[in-house]
């Protein structure tokens, strides 16, 4: 398979270059459609990008909150990266754990530590985790991703345990993929970094990964191994984002022609300064603030029904922005440089990149349930074997949402209980009931029957 059968760069400049001057009746036209919660052409995707006056802007927000709102409610999803290696033999400019990189301090964490910091992860509350690694595994194979997976899966601590494991890692073999799906992962994300051929091929200039062929039909020898949850991103600065934002597209557009099934969420990582990477710390094309912004809510808008993941690289207040555009996930208290959990003194040292927001999870949750969203922690639909088809036949017929928000209650309820101040505590409970209250009454009851269950003792009560 080539590049050209799942990208199409002609098309995609072609679209380009005829969007430059657009009437606001037609978009519009487009965000009235959007609303209809099918999705968008490629075209109607360019048009919106063109969307530059206040008013036109302001609809465009306006569209993605009430599409957020309709079919996650005000649900957040929360996770923690683990990083577990920074060893790599592959050579991205952009990125801290690049083998050119000589004062990185390496460290591929041992069974032991990745145990220790699974249970710092589950001290704070998590039960949801992104295994993240550079690509240089023990002779090659992934032993030892398979390893420290089912280490954090075996990790139990008073409270809890780890029930959902994300990978990003490099991409492999089809056999390989199927000792993945085996070792049980959720969801496979790999971010193609940039679509464009060209500037990857200057970005990119050591290791299995330089091969952009290779690395973009990663998802196809996953989803060919069987995994049906797959995870795409763009790391935006590299290209233009307008590029990236169609490729996206034509990503996905590729995997539900051939699979049945889109992809179950897409990343937006922004460049963040790194260490000693010029393209980290001043990069090729910038994404302002706005313009990522635009990016989230017209991806909202375009594919509705999957999920957008927002890490702590951005500050604080993109965060809070961005929440109300479409995000529907984020990771919390996140710390980029292996072992960095239970022992932070060689974070900048050994971190990947550096973070936009710093703050622990107790703090992100704090803020987050101020602002009346509500965190979830659940991860039923994994547990329950609703992943790839089945899960978005659910969500497509508004069928996942009634047990969502139940599901979120009951595993925040769980968080508030062990692990929260009083203050959280205090502001949580009163967010669920102000939830509960909008609840209809048998979703009420049922509620009330888990919370019970809860109550009487039960762990990870959900539906
Ligand atoms: N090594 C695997 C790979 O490259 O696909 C997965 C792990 S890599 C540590 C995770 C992601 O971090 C990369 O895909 C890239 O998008 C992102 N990343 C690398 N350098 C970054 C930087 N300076 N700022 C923000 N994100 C960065
Ligand atoms: Fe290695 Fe991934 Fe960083 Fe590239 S982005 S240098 S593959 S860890």
């Amino acid at each position: 398979m080539t590049n050209d059968t799942i990208i199409n760069e002609q098309q995609i400049e072609g679209i380009l270059k005829k969007q430059n001057i657009l009437e606001a009746a037609l978009i519009k036209e487009i965000l009235a459609k959007a609303l209809e919660l099918k999705g968008l052409s490629l075209e109607d995707v360019a048009a919106l990008m063109c969307a530059d006056n206040q008013d036109l802007l302001s609809e465009l927000f306006q569209t993605a909150k009430v599409i957020k709102e309709k079919i996650y409610g005000k649900r957040l999803v929360i996770f923690a990266p683990l990083y577990v290696s920074n060893q790599c033999s592959n050579n991205c400019l952009y990125c801290a754990f690049r083998t050119g990189n000589k004062n990185l301090l390496r460290r591929a964490l041992s069974q032991e530590e990745i145990a220790r910091e699974t249970r710092y992860l589950i001290d704070q509350g998590h039960r949801r985790v992104l295994l993240v690694a550079g690509e240089n595994y023990t002779q090659g194979n992934i032993e030892y991703i398979l390893e420290s997976i089912a280490t954090i899966y075996a990790t139990q601590h008073e409270t809890g345990k780890i029930c959902r494991i994300n990978t990003n890692i490099a991409s492999m073999t089809v056999e390989n993929f199927r000792q993945l799906k085996a070792a049980s992962i959720g969801t496979y994300q790999l971010f193609q970094e940039t679509y464009h051929r060209a500037t990857y091929k200057r970005m990119h200039t050591a290791g299995k990964k330089s091969d952009y062929d290779w690395h973009l039909t990663a998802m196809d020898r996953a989803m060919a191994a069987g995994i049906d949850d797959v995870g795409l991103g763009a790391l935006l600065g590299l290209a233009d984002w307008r590029f990236e934002l169609l490729a996206l597209m034509q990503h996905a557009e590729h995997l539900s022609k051939k699979f049945g099934i889109g992809p179950h969420t897409i990343s937006v990582p922004r460049l963040e300064p790194a260490s000693g990477s010029e393209i980290a710390n001043s990069p090729p094309n910038p994404v302002s603030d706005l313009d990522f912004c635009k990016f989230v809510a017209i991806l909202r808008l375009a594919v509705p029904y999957t999920g957008i993941i927002l890490s702590t690289r951005e500050s604080i207040a993109i965060r809070r922005k961005a929440f109300a555009l479409g995000i529907s996930q984020i990771s919390a208290g996140s710390r980029t440089n292996p072992g960095g959990y239970v022992d932070d003194t060689d974070e900048f040292t050994s971190s990947q990149f550096s973070l936009g927001d710093h703050r622990s999870l107790e703090e992100v949750i704090g803020d987050i349930v101020a602002l009346g969203y509500m965190p979830s922690f659940c991860t039923a639909c994994y547990r329950l074997g609703r992943t790839g088809d089945t899960f978005m036949g659910l969500a497509k017929s508004g069928e996942i949402k009634d047990r969502c928000l139940p599901n979120a209650i009951i595993t925040f309820r769980e968080y508030l209980r062990n692990y929260a101040t009083q203050e959280t505590r205090e502001l949580g409970e009163k967010l669920i009931a102000e939830e509960l209250e909008r609840l209809g009454e048998e979703q009420r009851s049922l509620v009330a029957k888990m919370s019970e269950q809860q109550e009487s003792g039960v762990k990870e009560v959900y539906l």
